[in-house]
């Protein structure tokens, strides 16, 4: 055994310790079984050889394809997306690149690590913004909360546990795990002024042991006394047949912290009126607290509690402003919200549709704002709008819900309408009980006879227009963003085809982005086609932009599939393209969408241009 290896486990021993532990939990009746712990190919080379040895940073992007990325989640926020995507964006870059090129730059010594510190109130996009950045690039995110952490642990755990996290979020991948990012949210209440109601945690304590992590350590995976880690540790000996110590580095672990800084706009606000006052300098005092936190300084910190140590280890830093009622309006409106997006599929699970108008989104973004908890107010304005719709449609007849402003005035009232007046149509058929607990408030309202008579509702052309009108919507958007768009997805989205994402969109639950991957994979499918023509009756024909979008749109509404395009195709052109070809020099057809909806007659004056003249 090599130096290195001296101090490492052995597995004879963490075999008898969780032997001692399983003996103690259970008795004599939950026993090791020894053979395990031997390794079965003892030749199997550690994940470190170079040969095997992954490359983990492999991504493409660049700081502003990251912002236009969270555009398309995040509203507002704009100097945060910037500065969060830049910084983050060039952290993984510049990892990237010194691995590339480590043979000529591993000489660069005391490079600062981008830990962020984001400031701002709660709902407004912390955690969004930096998950959807993980996600996109592609590196494990783990999220723990400041006041969980002690310096000595707590029940059993210290803030070395928030990175062990991170290699179970990397799935035991080590290697990934080191490339992670660990965002600490209520980084203020660990800060040493803050009235801290936990009664044994030393604030400046955990700021301390923060410190090393932020900036590089290696931490044991190893923690003592847990079985689960010894028979993880086992188990690495066992696939790998290496006795190694399971350790990880934190050099390139990106630390993020935030927190709502209650009170740290008036310090800010206190400094900079003394400035303006003492100097004669002109510096007014800002109104607004986010504007007011935009001149924030590492002094401002350290009055609020915290270790210059602490806040040297964070030299980006963040402000994230207030979301107003409007902007909650705008964040239900985006195609990929998670929240209107998650209620489709709710009710898509029993095959219902469900459309939102306009009107009911903003009375659900003012709810929402009343609750003054940013974005997150936005779940349950709408979960207390529809759950009644989600208990009672399912047993219904019903298929297609829109959600009016009528509905989210109120819900009950509008459910019994909408489930008597089925229960006229198809008399008979549905089963639910007419009235339910939720409706004896409203029965004073109106009664079953009279009151529905005068909303006699076409329930299917209001969701019809409703359906419209988001399509619409949702294809200004994309034609908005094209550009962006068509280069993310490689697809040129024309007027016409945003129409079609658009109707892709309406009629699936997904994101945007995913409908776009659908439409250009139909696009790709159709073209397609031309080659197989080619190879299967050696006739050149082109479909024109504008025949590939009939098509596609033939494949959304499922009328056809590619294999039934291509015999039609053949059916309807085969012979006479033949023909043209035979007596004409012309060997290549190009097929537009009015010759595929009248293929007679586009054969016809083919044939009178090409051989009859
Ligand atoms: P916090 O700022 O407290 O970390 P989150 O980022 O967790 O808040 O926001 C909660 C939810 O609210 C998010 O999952 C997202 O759906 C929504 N949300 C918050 N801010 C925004 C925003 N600026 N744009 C779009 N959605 C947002």
């Amino acid at each position: 055994m090599n130096e290195k290896n001296e101090n490492l486990p052995d597995p004879q021993k963490i075999e008898k310790e969780i032997g001692e532990f399983l003996n103690k939990k259970f008795g004599g009746n939950v026993k090791i079984i020894s053979p395990s712990i031997l390794p079965k190919h003892s030749s199997v080379k550690g994940t470190d050889s170079p040969a095997e040895k992954k490359k983990f940073i492999d991504f493409d992007i660049k700081p502003v394809e990251l912002v236009s990325y969270l555009d398309q989640y995040i509203i507002r926020q704009h100097k945060a997306k910037s500065v969060l995507a830049t910084k983050i964006c060039t952290h993984f870059n510049r990892i990237k690149h010194l691995e590339a090129n480590s043979n000529i730059q591993a000489g660069i010594t005391g490079t600062i690590k981008s830990n962020i510190l984001m400031l701002g109130p709660t709902g407004v996009g912390k955690t969004y913004i930096i998950k959807l950045i993980a996600n996109k690039i592609g590196v494990p995110f783990v999220k723990a909360d400041a006041t969980k952490f002690s310096e000595t642990g707590y029940v059993g755990g210290d803030v070395d546990d928030i990175i062990r996290d991170l290699v179970k979020e990397a799935n035991d991948d080590i290697e990934l795990a080191q490339y992670g990012i660990v965002y600490i949210d209520e980084i203020d209440k660990i800060a040493a002024s803050q009235n801290f109601r936990g009664a044994d945690v030393s604030r400046t304590g955990v700021q301390r042991a923060l410190l090393k992590p932020m900036e590089e350590t290696d931490i044991d995976l190893k923690v003592p006394h847990d079985p689960i880690s010894m028979m993880q540790e086992l188990e690495n000996y066992h696939k790998t047949g290496k006795r190694s110590k399971r350790r990880i580095n934190t050099a390139n672990i990106l630390f993020i912290v935030s927190g709502a800084f209650g009170d740290l706009a008036q310090i800010v606000s206190k400094r900079i009126s003394k400035q303006s006052i003492g100097f004669g300098s002109t510096i007014s005092t800002p109104k607004d607290e986010s504007d007011i936190l935009k001149h924030l300084k590492a002094e401002d910190l350290v009055e609020f509690g915290f270790e210059s140590e602490f806040i040297g280890r964070l030299p980006v830093r963040c402000v994230l402003e207030k979301l107003s009622e409007n902007d909650l309006y705008d964040i239900l409106r985006m195609p990929n919200n998670p929240v209107i997006l998650g209620k489709r599929l709710d009710f898509n699970a029993y095959g219902i549709d469900i459309v939102f108008t306009d009107e009911s989104l903003k009375i659900l973004a003012a709810r929402a704002f009343h609750e003054n908890t940013g974005a997150r107010g936005l779940v349950s304005s709408v979960e207390d709008a529809l759950i009644y719709f989600e208990e009672h449609l399912p047993s219904s007849e019903i298929k297609k819900l829109t959600v009016t402003q009528k509905l989210v005035e109120n819900p009950e009232a509008y459910l019994e309408k909408i489930l008597y007046s089925h229960e006229r149509i198809h008399s008979g058929e549905y089963s639910v009980p007419y009235r339910t607990p939720y409706h004896k408030n409203n029965k004073k309202n109106y009664t079953k006879t009279n009151d529905l008579d005068s909303y006699d509702y076409d329930w299917d052309e209001i969701h019809r227009l409703a359906t419209e009108n988001e399509k619409q919507y949702i294809a200004e958007y994309v034609s908005k963003n094209w550009k962006n768009l068509s280069i993310r997805h490689g697809l040129t989205l024309s007027q016409y085809r945003c129409t079609l994402v658009a109707e892709y969109f309406c009629t699936h639950v997904t994101e945007l982005g995913n409908a776009i991957k659908q439409i250009k994979s139909y696009y790709e499918s159709i073209k397609k086609i031309e080659v197989d023509f080619y190879k299967s009756y050696d006739l050149n024909i082109v479909l024109e932009e504008d025949a590939v979008d009939f098509l596609i749109e033939e494949l959304i509404h499922n009328q056809i599939t590619t294999i039934e395009i291509t015999a039609k195709i053949y059916k309807d052109f085969y012979n006479g393209l033949n023909l043209v070809r035979d007596k004409s020099a012309k060997n290549r057809f190009f097929l537009s969408r009015k010759s595929l909806i009248e293929p007679e007659n586009f054969l016809n004056d083919l044939i009178k241009k090409e051989i009859s003249s």
